[in-house]
């Protein structure tokens, strides 16, 4: 169901849109797909109850204390919610999960900023003067999320959006919804006004454009890919709307040969193949020091090969399908092209050939060595379980191949040397930098890319921050005559 201005409802128009399992193409559930009156509907509720005050006037504590009591329901219906993510996205239940997990970690982290005092003031160097700087709701935002990660992605923005006090129109991907509409119940029940939350249902092609164009509304938050983020910006561009987006990435993975070799290794098979690539952050692009390349490459391909696939009931798999057909479709030809400009295909590089994913989109864990920076495989995100392998010499080598990308989302590098690790990791444009490890991400430090991976920050305190704006004000305590201009008399101005 929709949910408009505090009532669940169908489409206006009767649109209805399936979801099925990237397990086995099985019906998981059936939900209304929005028309653009119900985007206008939802905006003008979001920009109505913005515009009254009624939850924007609460003060930082009781906005907190909201989103601490959704985090509690969150985690009152983790099993629930991680049936329903597990089913949407083909993921295990045991990721589905650790996501849920970190759903409720982000709901905490955001209730509990809250309460930190955002104002101050400024000493203006006059007596007379008090200088405020005040923060306060941007207002109304849409926010769009992406298929991967669905709530925990969903999550980085509505936790910050609701302490800010901002009101919103969620619009999770047409592929995973189920999490988002039982989130809604959950800031439904935990007492947030009537037009706070709303959500709209159905492909970016039909509602995006309503959403990220509408002069209603204020902010548009967006993690997904790099095309539509472009698209999104366009759009925004005629009403200068805040812009956050989370984008791709096409993130270095470097080892250098006096690194703890089995812990990269180990490392790097986890940072490309987990959930099977699709991860903006996964480690795709692996770099070697020459000396190491045989051996770490052996050891990764054979590691590759190992890797054990099943749906989200599957209790021995590690890795699970990909999202949909035309997702592995897209995989496919990026393969291919791969292997036409002159990639050196080691392992994988199909679909699975097993009989139980036969109905589902499974595409084997795939490692393609000899490449360089000038190949599409290299530079192109394939969101899917493909690395690229290359070879440097030098630490400047390392470097200027780990900067050799229009992206900068994240990287790892593996050394043993800390002034190395130090100069390495200070030398990379990429958001995050992870040393001698590769992956984890925490709600307290913010997330976010250089370059075209994105524009702002979730997650830390700039996080919250992109859901405010920032006020100033002067009060002059004792106020008197400017003085700039002379004051004439009546008539002695000839
Ligand atoms: P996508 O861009 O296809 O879709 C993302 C969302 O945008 C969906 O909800 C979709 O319906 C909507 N959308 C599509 N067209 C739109 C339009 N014209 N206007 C407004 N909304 C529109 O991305 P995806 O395939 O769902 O997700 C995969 C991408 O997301 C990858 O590139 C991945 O790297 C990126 N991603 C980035 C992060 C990050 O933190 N930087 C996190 C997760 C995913």
């Amino acid at each position: 169901m929709l949910y408009i201005n505090g009532s669940w409802r169908d489409s206006s128009n009767g649109g209805k849109h399936e979801i099925r399992s990237p397990h086995d193409g099985a019906l998981i559930a059936s939900v209304p797909q929005a028309s653009i009156d119900d985007v206008n509907d939802a905006i003008a509720a979001a920009r109505a109850s913005f515009d009254s005050g009624v939850f924007s006037s609460w003060s930082w504590s009781k906005r907190s204390a909201l989103v601490s009591t959704i985090a509690d329901l969150l985690e009152r219906d983790a099993a629930i919610i991680a049936k329903k993510e597990s089913d949407d996205t083909g993921k295990r239940i045991i990721e589905a999960e650790y996501d849920v997990a970190d759903v409720v970690a982000t709901f905490r982290h955001f209730a509990k900023l809250g309460l930190k005092e955002q104002d101050h003031t400024v000493d203006v160097g006059l007596a007379n003067v008090t200088s405020q700087i005040v923060h306060e709701p941007i207002g109304v935002c849409s926010l769009i999320g992406p298929w991967n990660y669905p709530l925990l992605q969903i999550a980085w923005k509505v936790a910050p959006a609701l302490v800010a006090g901002c009101s919103f129109i969620l619009k999770p991907s047409e592929l995973t919804p189920q999490s988002a509409i039982h989130l809604i119940k959950l800031i439904e029940e935990a007492g947030a006004p009537a037009g706070v939350a709303n959500l709209i249902l159905g492909p970016g092609s039909v509602v995006g454009n309503a959403l990220t164009t509408d002069p209603r509304v204020d902010l548009v938050s967006f993690t997904g890919g790099l095309t539509t983020g472009k698209t999104i910006m366009v759009g925004a561009a005629a009403t200068v709307k805040k812009l956050a987006l989370e984008l791709g990435g096409k993130n270095p993975h470097i080892i250098f040969a006096d690194a703890d070799i089995d812990a990269a290794i180990d490392n790097a098979v986890t940072g490309a193949f987990l959930h099977s690539g699709q991860v903006c952050s996964a480690g795709t692009r692996l770099i070697v020091e020459r000396s190491i390349h045989d051996r770490v490459v052996k050891e990764i391909v054979r590691r590759a090969g190992q890797i054990r696939m099943g749906g989200p009931s599957d209790l021995s798999a590690e890795t699970g399908p990909l999202i949909s057909e035309s997702h592995l479709k897209g995989v496919e030809s990026y393969v291919a092209a791969g292997v036409a400009e002159g990639a050196k295909l080691l392992v994988g590089g199909k679909r699975s050939q097993l009989p139980e994913h036969a109905r589902g989109w499974y595409f084997l864990p795939t490692v393609f060595d000899e490449c360089n920076t000038s190949m599409h495989c290299v530079q192109e995100e394939s969101f899917g379980p493909v690395m690229t392998v290359e070879i440097f010499d030098t630490e400047a080598q390392a470097i200027a191949i780990g900067n050799d990308t229009i992206f900068g989302l994240s990287g790892g590098l593996w050394t043993g040397d800390s002034l190395k690790a130090a100069r390495v990791a200070s030398a990379l444009r990429h958001g995050t930098v992870w040393v001698n490890d590769y992956g984890p991400y925490r709600p307290q430090a913010e997330w976010g890319g250089y370059k075209q991976s994105g524009i702002g920050r979730e997650l830390g305190s700039h996080g919250l921050g992109e859901y405010l704006e920032i006020k100033h004000i002067w009060t002059n305590n004792s106020p008197s005559k400017s003085g700039w201009f002379h004051d004439f008399a009546e008539g002695e101005r000839q």
